[in-house]
């Protein structure tokens, strides 16, 4: 964390990161209000994605809630991982298809990672991981930077854009593992495809997908 922000956290309230609110006492990661009006997802709106025997996100990927994204990625607003990794471990938990043995994430690049600080899907991986108790893992490297996917157009330019980016980590202990793979938001699904076709080609016998928000 960048000395300034830590700062800035300590002397001034937070913010409801969908709304930008300032936090009320006894607000603790979000408003009171906000609960009530983002657009959750229902249990039968899961996305369909290439290689997952499911994708599940507990909300939409509009009006506050994209919004709460921008915050968390770009405007240093790390801290709000760990209400958005809750509402993953609750859905998760809520509409999981079973046993799962591992979690992992869609890394970024080690350059743009760098440049921000964090990796945003790492933090929501690990606070999954706390809530739920299984085991997180980095097991997947980006190995070709791309184009940043929400400006990479149409569905198929997605795919083409992040096709063989990704792959397992040497030494990676995948074999046979059912494997819950966490990113931030599920768009075309693209990253989550390459990610699974990489985690299987590593041996995972069945992937996840789990994201904070997904587009319609
Ligand atoms: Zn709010």
């Amino acid at each position: 964390m960048r000395a300034g922000q830590w700062l800035l956290d300590l002397l001034y309230p937070r913010k409801c990161p969908f709304c930008g609110r300032v936090l009320e006492r006894g607000e603790t990661g979000w408003c009171a209000r906000c609960p009530e009006e983002l657009p959750w997802t229902e249990p039968g709106d899961g996305k369909t994605v290439e290689g997952c025997d499911a994708c599940l996100s507990p909300l939409w990927y509009r009006d506050g809630v994209r919004k709460g994204v921008r915050r968390y990625k770009f405007g240093g607003g790390k801290s709000h991982a760990a209400l958005f990794g809750q509402l993953m471990a609750q859905c998760l938990q809520d509409r999981g298809t079973g046993r799962a043995d591992l979690i992992t994430w869609a890394p970024l690049h080690p350059q743009r990672k760098r440049e921000r600080g964090y990796d945003q899907a790492e933090l929501l991986a690990r606070r999954v991981g706390e809530l739920s108790g299984l085991p997180v893992a980095g097991t997947l490297e980006k190995a070709r930077a791309t184009a940043v996917q929400s400006q990479a157009g149409e569905d198929g330019a997605r795919r083409d854009n992040v096709r063989g980016a990704y792959r397992a980590l040497p030494g990676a202990e995948l074999a046979g593992k059912r494997v819950v793979l966490v990113d931030d938001v599920a768009t075309s699904g693209a990253t989550l495809a390459e990610c699974a076709a990489a985690l299987q080609g590593a041996g995972a016998a069945a992937v996840t997908g789990l994201t904070f928000a997904r587009a319609r």
